[in-house]
């Protein structure tokens, strides 16, 4: 949400031109600015997402279900502190996911 800066009114945006609602100040910059900034960051979010796990590191292990000597690797931390963290590794020829834990 943005609010003017001359009277603290909210500022209606549509498409990329933006006014005051009260006083019909037009802060076009900054608002332009911001808009974009927005699109990258939910772009690159949706790219993680899509193919996250191209941005994993590659390891040497034996996949337990072809055999490939190769996989993604990646942890995660359990919520609870006391639980150490998963080891994640998935198959880079038949696409295998499983865990390893400490
Ligand atoms: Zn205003
Ligand atoms: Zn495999």
């Amino acid at each position: 949400m943005e609010f003017c800066e001359k009277c603290g009114g909210i500022i209606l945006i549509q498409g990329d031109k933006a006014a005051c609602a009260s006083c019909g100040h037009k802060p076009k910059k900054k608002v332009k600015l911001e808009a974009s900034e927005k699109i990258i960051q939910r772009d690159t979010i949706a790219v993680i997402k899509e193919d996250q796990s191209n941005t994993y590191p590659i390891v040497q292990i034996k996949c337990p279900k072809c055999g490939n000597n190769s996989a993604y690797f990646w942890t995660t931390q359990t919520r609870a502190s006391d639980e150490s963290e998963t080891k994640f590794y998935k198959c880079l020829k038949c696409k295998h996911t499983w865990r390893v834990y400490r």
